[in-house]
């Protein structure tokens, strides 16, 4: 059967320079880098260099970055010790955060004495910086967390107008750049963002890896305790393969980035040009059909569709091949609907069948017009 992953934004094909770069150290490097031998030192040196490279390529330094078993870790090691070691009793967010950081943050709530506030979000996805600017007035130790590129409708935050705002008032700002990193030029130098959280399988790399950067002096302290490792803010042994193959996949990802944008974008472009056409009725969620504002990887649609005939569209499409998500993929097997969406839909089209697709530079015109045929006999039968 024909198969098309329109789904990236869940997860990536790894490279295949990545999974070489892997199964090479598997092979060679099986030292446990604390080891003192030269086994050990062997692979310390990889990890220590992978860190240097990573570093580079957003700007930062190699102690400014700690790796983690991905993004989710990333952001709970960065707003737990914030709350718990920094003195942070107020966090500014927004209700369309991807639940690695809204969760974490409710749990906090219930931990700390902590105030919550969300930034108003208007009905194309985009955060109110005036409204913004004036939660920041609250006399707080304030923390922001907003994303810089949302997982479900593609909105891109400015991270620097924010991370300016942050500093001027005094407060410290992180990023969920789990969608952004190894898909725009980030410069840590010239954006004052105090943590940033990254994972590796956005970006072809592989599962279960990724960073979070944490600006030098901010004070953080680990979640896992144990041993020395990540200059003791992470304990445990390093995944020395998936932090070669992470450093693999960022080289590849920065090396080529505008060739693969141009390329991943003019797929976008086709994608919304050509279900346009095919479904004229069709809505786009977010700023999603816009080629500037709103991430080149993904569209995310709202369809023409009855409510009755929208439980069986995502199952349709999966028997005719076609991965693509309803919301997020942390969301795909449960009934609930997507927050981001409830966010900015009327409930008139929350009733409808919102579909997210995401491409990489693996995916085709031929693909689209598969999966635009497909949609269009569905909705159409
Ligand atoms: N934040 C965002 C914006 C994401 O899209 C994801 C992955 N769906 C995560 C965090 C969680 O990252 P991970 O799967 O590496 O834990």
């Amino acid at each position: 059967m024909k198969t098309v992953y329109f789904d990236n934004a869940a997860t990536t094909q790894m490279r295949e320079e990545v999974i070489t770069s892997m199964v090479e150290v598997m092979q060679n490097n099986f030292g446990n880098p604390s080891s003192s031998h030269g086994f050990g030192r062997s692979s310390k040196s990889l990890v220590e260099s992978c860190r240097k490279e990573i570093a580079s390529y957003i700007n930062a330094t190699a102690g400014e970055i700690i790796f983690t078993s991905g993004g989710t870790e990333a952001d709970n090691l960065i707003l737990r010790s914030a709350v718990r070691d920094l003195g942070v009793n107020h966090i500014i967010t927004s209700k369309i955060e991807h639940h690695a950081v809204l969760h974490t943050i409710e749990q906090l709530e219930k931990e700390h004495d902590l105030k919550v506030s969300f930034v108003d979000v208007d009905s194309n996805g985009n955060i109110e910086y005036t409204h913004l600017e004036t939660l920041l007035e609250f006399k707080a130790n304030t923390l922001v967390s907003l994303m810089h590129v949302n997982n479900e409708i593609g909105n891109i935050l400015d991270l620097k107008q924010v991370a300016h705002l942050c500093k001027e008032n005094g407060a410290l700002f992180h990023t969920d750049a789990v969608q952004g990193v190894g898909h725009y030029n980030i410069d840590l130098q010239d954006i004052p963002i105090d943590f940033l959280a990254a994972a590796a399988h956005k970006f072809h790399g592989p599962k279960g890896v990724g960073f979070a950067f944490i600006r030098k002096n901010t004070g953080l302290k680990p979640l896992i305790f144990g041993g020395e490792q990540e200059r003791g803010l992470r304990a445990g042994t390093e995944s020395v393969h998936n932090i070669v193959g992470s450093k693999t996949a960022l080289k590849y990802a920065y090396d080529n980035l505008e060739a693969e944008v141009e390329n991943v974008k003019g797929l976008k472009e086709y994608f919304v040009k050509e279900i346009k056409k095919a479904i004229p009725e069709i809505k786009f969620n977010g700023l999603s059909d816009d080629l500037e504002k709103s991430t080149y990887t993904l569209v995310s649609v709202c369809l023409p569709v009855h409510p009755d005939k929208a439980t069986m569209l995502l199952f349709q499409l999966d028997l005719k091949g076609i991965a693509c998500s309803k919301g997020s993929a942390c969301q795909s097997g449960s009934s609930k609907g997507s927050h981001v969406l409830a966010e900015i839909l009327s409930d008139e089209d929350m009733q409808k069948p919102s579909i997210r697709f995401s491409f990489s530079i693996y995916n085709t015109k031929e693909e689209i017009n598969y999966v635009v045929g497909v949609l269009k006999e569905l909705i159409d039968s």
